[in-house]
């Protein structure tokens, strides 16, 4: 089986799927792979998880547009330097 890496992007996508457990075997692999390698995934995972503690549920509308967009602009400047 051949695993494609997952971008950041493609991650901050699919996190709510990974967080409410829905997320086909494959793309857990997936997405753990990029995890255990990528540091800004990890805390907007963890972040995303804190969330579900405070308001018992995720979806769409709970993740700040433009705070995901902050984000996804920050790990292109990672990509960067
Ligand atoms: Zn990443």
């Amino acid at each position: 089986m051949n695993l494609n890496p997952l971008s950041c992007q493609e991650l901050v996508e699919l996190v709510t799927q990974y967080l409410e457990g829905v997320m086909p075997e494959e793309d857990r692999a997936r997405f753990e792979n990029h995890l255990s390698r990528c540091h800004g995934c990890t805390t907007y995972v963890n972040q995303m998880r804190h969330t579900i503690e405070i308001t018992g549920k995720l979806s769409e509308e709970t993740i700040d547009p433009e705070a995901k967009d902050q984000l996804l602009a920050l790990f292109r400047n990672w990509k960067k330097s």
